[in-house]
Order: structure tokens, then C-alpha cells, then sequence
């Protein structure tokens, strides 16, 4: 019997958890779920689990969680703090899918036990990582990937050393707007960028897809994780979204991971680890596929993916003002309040202001620092288009 926490339950990677939980539920106990604004799901959820705790980031929310859960026997609780204990409370395995920088602290806290660590929330390498990776060290923890690509990339290197991979290539679908002529990414609207050809995800990380901001999220995750240098990151555009990564050798071997659109695999993956379980996943039929193409990713159409060099390059914490500009970019965008494509034109604005003082490698990686870089560049963002911070 495994116990378990899940951290961002009632998000896309947490009901893709749950779905794999649910159908073996012999298999598990479920310790804590947490969740934002939906305490509806959150609580029925809890209830059907069996959960001992179920957490909302929001204080203001308490009541009516408490209301949801009565009679059940699960705990509530609400708060940043109370998330962060949550994810403290003994568990084997922690799935981390709270969405934004939001889920540094709790992810922390968490590795912080000596647990297993399932690692959806990508910003906790984009923004700390080295400081993930030294607490996991110093704890005993184990840290699996969960994003698509470095679930394959994890996978393909099983049984390989290190010291032989000549690169590392990420496959990105191009999202929704991977067609669409650059002139007129100007005028793309909100519903529009929230569509994704291939994979059903959460509104941010979807409209991220679209923007390459996620690619280049990944690069960065891909650095942090495997430890690769920059130049060996490389990125395709495979529109199919079937294979999921390649890994080069100096051989010449080229080994990629293939697979359904499902963020099931890369999540039951990380559950069963190191053994494999049966999936509830589509099947390849790769007759029925026909082909699988692959194309450049256009530096000048994709700004993001330079702005993740560059932030490779400049280590320290720029991670973390890159993350912070990107999401408060994206809260305006969303808002409706600036186009698809000023995105990148405010991270770009923030990393040159650096308001953070986040230049140099030197720069120290606490949850403090990071704290303080995220905070100070999201300010910045909305300076630069005049809106007050909501
Ligand atoms: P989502 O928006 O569907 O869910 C996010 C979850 O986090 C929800 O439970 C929400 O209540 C919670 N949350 C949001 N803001 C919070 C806050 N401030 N404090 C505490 N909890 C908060 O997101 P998602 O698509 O499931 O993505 C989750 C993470 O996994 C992201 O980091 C994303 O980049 C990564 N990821 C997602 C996918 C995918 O297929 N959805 C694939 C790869 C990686
Ligand atoms: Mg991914």
C-alpha cells in the first residue's frame, strides 16, 4: 500500500492522478489533496479517496470546504501555510501539479521529507532548481519527471550513461497556432490560444503551447533535471505529438520515446516506478498514423525559445524572473488586457530591467531569493502596461 498526496488535485495532472488512483484504489492511501477554487471537487474527490486532509489555497474558502466535507472524516484546512504542511505530512509519493510558481514552497516541503517527489509543476526547476535538487540530495528524495518530455527522456535513458549522450531533442506539437502566419498572431484571440491540437491541459500551460513559452520552459527543466549543458538541448516541431523526446548518443543512436497524447502514461509512469503497470492508455497504431513529420522551430517566429537560452546563460535567478514575467504576461493576456505576442515582449522588457537585481550566476537560490525576484518582476509587468496588480 502506497500513501500518497496530491498537490493541485482538482487540476488537469491531478484528475489524470486520480483517474490511475481510483482504479486501483487497493493499491493506495491517500494521505493529502489539495486544490484552489474548486472545493466541490476537491471535497468529492476527498471523500471518494478516502483522503486524511483536504487543503484550499484560499483562506477565504475554509467555510465552505468544512460545509462540503461534514460527516466524512476528512480534515480541512486552507492557506498557503496549510498547503505547505500538507505536502509535509509523511507520504511515499507526491504528485507536485499545483500550476505557476505557486507550487515551489509545497514542492519543497515535500522533497524536504525524504519522499518521492512526481514533478508536474515544471516552474520548480525553471525557478529553483539547483535548490530543489540540494534539498533532495541532502533529504534522500527522489525527484521523477512527469512532463511528457522528460518522462521519455527519463525513460530513453534507463540503462545509458551520461557521459554518452551527445544531445537531448524536445518535440514540440506548435499548439494552436502552429499554421497560423505570424502577421496575424497579433489578433489571436484568448478562446483561441486555450485550444490545443493534441493534448488536454490546463488553460495556462495550454495557451503557453501556443506561445512556446512551455518549450522553452521545458529547455530550461531539461537543463535542470538531467543536467545537460544548453547546446545540447535541442528543439523540433513534431506536430503529431507522438514521440515524445529523442536522446542522442555518440554513436550515433538516436533512441525516442513514442506514445498516445496521454498525460496518463508520463504520470503512471512516475506511480509505478521502477516497474511498469498496465495503463489505461490509447494504444500506437502506427499503420493508422501513416507518417510522423517533423519541422524546424523557427527562431524568429518562437522569441521564447531565445529567451530561454538566454536565461541558461545567465543563470542565478533569472530563471525565476523569466517564470514570474511569463506568468504575469499571461494573466494580462488572459485578462484580455495585452496581445498574444506583447508575452514576449514584456518577459523579454523584464529580463533587460532585471528590477530583481537578478543578474549574474553569483545570485544566491533560496526560496527567499526566489520569492523576492518573482515578486519584484511580476510588479515590474505590470508597470510596464500600466495596470495595477490585482
Ligand atoms: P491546472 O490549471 O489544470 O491545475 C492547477 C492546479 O493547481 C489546480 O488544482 C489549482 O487549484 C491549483 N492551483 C492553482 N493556483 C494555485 C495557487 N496559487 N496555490 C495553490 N494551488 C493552486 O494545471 P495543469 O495543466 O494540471 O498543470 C499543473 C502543472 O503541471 C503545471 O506546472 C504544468 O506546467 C504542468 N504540466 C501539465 C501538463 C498537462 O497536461 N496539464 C503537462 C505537463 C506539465
Ligand atoms: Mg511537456
Amino acid at each position: 500500500m502506497k500513501r500518497i498526496s496530491i498537490l493541485g488535485a482538482t487540476g488537469s495532472i491531478g484528475q489524470s492522478t486520480i483517474d490511475l488512483v481510483a482504479r486501483a484504489p487497493e493499491s493506495y492511501a491517500v494521505e493529502a489533496l489539495t486544490g484552489g477554487r474548486n472545493v466541490a471537487r476537491l471535497a468529492e474527490d476527498a471523500r471518494r479517496l478516502g483522503a486524511r486532509i483536504a487543503v484550499t489555497a484560499h483562506d477565504d474558502l475554509l467555510g465552505d470546504l468544512r460545509a462540503a466535507l461534514e460527516g466524512s472524516g476528512v480534515e480541512a484546512a486552507a492557506g498557503t501555510t496549510a498547503l505547505i504542511e500538507a505536502a509535509a505530512r509523511p507520504a511515499d509519493w507526491v504528485m507536485s501539479a499545483i500550476v505557476g510558481a505557486a507550487g515551489l514552497a509545497p514542492g519543497l516541503a515535500a522533497v524536504e521529507t525524504g519522499t518521492t517527489l512526481a514533478l508536474a509543476n515544471k516552474e520548480t526547476l525553471v525557478t529553483a532548481g539547483p535548490l530543489l535538487m540540494a534539498r533532495a540530495q541532502a533529504s534522500g528524495a527522489t525527484v521523477l519527471p512527469v512532463d511528457s518530455e522528460h518522462s521519455a527522456i527519463f525513460q530513453s535513458l534507463r540503462g545509458e550513461d551520461m557521459a554518452t549522450v551527445e544531445r537531448i531533442i524536445l518535440t514540440a506539437s506548435g499548439g494552436a497556432f502552429r499554421d497560423r502566419p505570424l502577421e496575424e498572431l497579433h489578433e489571436v484571440t484568448v478562446a483561441e490560444a486555450s485550444t490545443h491540437p493534441n493534448w488536454a491541459m490546463g488553460q495556462r500551460i495550454t495557451i503557453d503551447s501556443a506561445s512556446m513559452f512551455n518549450k522553452a520552459l521545458e529547455v530550461i527543466e531539461t537543463r535542470e533535471f538531467f543536467g545537460v549543458e544548453p547546446e545540447r538541448i535541442e528543439v523540433v516541431i513534431h506536430p503529431e505529438s507522438i514521440v515524445h523526446a529523442l536522446v542522442g548518443h555518440r554513436d550515433g543512436g538516436v533512441m525516442a520515446h513514442m506514445g498516445a497524447p496521454d498525460m496518463r502514461h508520463a504520470i503512471g509512469y512516475a506511480l509505478n516506478w521502477p516497474g511498469r503497470a498496465t495503463l489505461p492508455v490509447e494504444r500506437l497504431d502506427l499503420v493508422r498514423l501513416g507518417q510522423l513529420t517533423f519541422r524546424e522551430a523557427d527562431p524568429a517566429r518562437y522569441k521564447a525559445l531565445a529567451l530561454a537560452r538566454r536565461v541558461m546563460a545567465e543563470g542565478g535567478l533569472a530563471g525565476a524572473v523569466f517564470n514570474a514575467a511569463k506568468e504575469r504576461a499571461l494573466d494580462h493576456f488572459i485578462a484580455g488586457r495585452i496581445g498574444f505576442l506583447r508575452m514576449a515582449d514584456l518577459v523579454e522588457r523584464a529580463m533587460d530591467e532585471d528590477a530583481a537585481g537578478a543578474d549574474g550566476a553569483g545570485a544566491e537560490i533560496t526560496l527567499e531569493t526566489v520569492t523576492h525576484a518573482d515578486q519584484v518582476t511580476r510588479q515590474a509587468v505590470d508597470r510596464m502596461i500600466g495596470a495595477r496588480a490585482e
